[in-house]
């Protein structure tokens, strides 16, 4: 199973793809191959452009045994035919936005996404002489609108971080390939086992391997999954150029993580949703977001698009100020629940959003953008990564507060 077949099921995949036993020594466990380069019996070009396919490890930044063994995992985990693995989430969101885009293209970008997302397509792409224009993802109409001729890419993001609102991603597709777009999904939330992107029509598939792939809080990584060719060409660009790769060590971890991607994603749900049920009959709650509550304002979509709910849920402690007083004891009584950013580990993770605060930073979303953002997230939301442990003990500790 060294290479991908898409007849098996998700857990045999997750386990055995992209590994086989170690032809040297027989070891059953995939070898971690620290080398930055490689002793080669031909004379070859040292550029980007001389690599072709079946080209052998040359040089790290090429390429790394270990880490095209992870690379292997999470394409044949999204069934695309290729990923690219790289240094972080925000490398791999970089790669996408300047493999795809020129001074003068034009890109539609989520008007809510991950903070840092949100800040390159305000900020670092403009800069870069391409117009970008920021759009509520969850209006179709809206994103109808904002497509034009010239739209090179149109970047999603399902369910969104932090407020969980979710795209209706094969709608979008549709829309961005009746003018030759490339559409790419930041799917960290979801994971590959959450929804089916390919099938929804999703050329590029984005995932901070931070979050659930790895799954244990010990690495950082990022990858894209999706057609070789544009693979190909991502690789050239910000693997060999621009540099952002990915450690032989860190792949190596991630990998023993993506191994129980499958079984982890069922108990997060598992632990979720009990939770959700939860939070929802607290007095002191007064909002709770999660795809799988029938009181998701898109619940009909979650269950159309998705295959299964995850573990992050949003929710709401009143006003402002209760919002931050609720935050703060979080932070001085819970005994099991780390309150601390990041998610998709199997440790719970809480975070306190206020919505002022990320609309002066990240957003800055204005009029009917800024009230569709409110409409989920109030004044503030907590972010709860919801983890491994038992349901019981989760909300025992949640009950020392609210
Ligand atoms: C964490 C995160 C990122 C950034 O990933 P890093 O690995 O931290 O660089 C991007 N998108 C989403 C949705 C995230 O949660």
């Amino acid at each position: 199973m060294a290479t991908r077949n898409d007849s098996f099921g998700l857990n045999t995949t997750a386990i055995h793809a992209g590994e086989a036993p170690d032809t040297a020594t027989g070891a059953s466990a995939p070898p971690l191959h620290m080398s930055s380069t490689f002793v080669t019996d031909e004379l070859a070009g040292f550029s980007a452009h001389d690599i072709e396919e079946g080209t052998g490890f040359i040089y790290s930044r090429w390429g790394n045994p270990t880490v095209a063994m992870l690379e292997r995992k999470i394409s044949a985990l999204e069934r695309t035919e290729d990923c690219l693995c790289l240094a972080s989430g925000m490398a791999a969101t970089n790669a996408i936005f300047l493999t795809f885009l020129s001074a003068g293209d034009h890109a539609v970008i989520s008007d809510v996404s991950y903070a840092g997302v949100a800040e390159l397509a305000r900020d670092t792409l403009p800069r870069l002489g391409i117009n970008v224009t920021l759009v509520d993802m969850s209006d179709l109409d809206a994103v109808s609108q904002a497509i034009r001729p010239d739209t090179r890419l149109v970047h999603c993001e399902s369910p969104v971080n932090p407020i969980g609102r979710l795209t209706d991603l094969a709608a979008v597709s549709k829309l961005a390939h009746n003018v030759g777009a490339l559409v790419s999904c930041d799917a960290t939330f979801a994971s590959p086992i959450g929804q089916k992107c390919k099938d929804l029509g999703i050329d590029l598939i984005m995932h901070s391997v931070t979050k659930y792939i790895g799954g244990h809080g010990d690495a950082i990584g990022g990858a894209v999954a999706g057609k070789a060719d544009l693979i190909g060409k991502m690789r050239a660009e910000a693997a060999i150029h621009h540099g952002a790769i990915m450690s032989p060590f860190n792949a190596w971890l991630i990998a023993r993580g993506a191994a129980t991607l499958p079984i982890r994603m069922k108990a997060h749900q598992h632990n979720a949703k009990q939770v959700a049920e939860w939070l929802e009959g607290q007095e002191t709650v007064t909002r709770v977001i999660y795809p799988g509550l029938r009181s998701h304002p898109q619940h009909d979509l979650a269950q159309r698009q998705m295959t299964n709910m995850s573990g992050m849920i949003a929710f709401q402690v009143g006003n402002v100020d209760q919002g931050r007083t609720t935050a703060q004891a979080l932070i001085d009584r819970l005994e099991i629940i780390h309150y601390a950013v990041s998610l998709g580990h199997h440790r719970s993770l809480i975070f306190w959003m206020e919505t002022d605060s990320l609309m002066d930073t990240s957003f800055r979303l204005e009029g009917k953008a800024r009230e569709s953002y409110r409409a989920f997230a109030g004044d503030g939301v907590f972010r709860f990564s919801v983890g491994l442990e038992d349901a019981d003990d989760l909300i025992a500790d949640l009950a020392r507060v609210l």
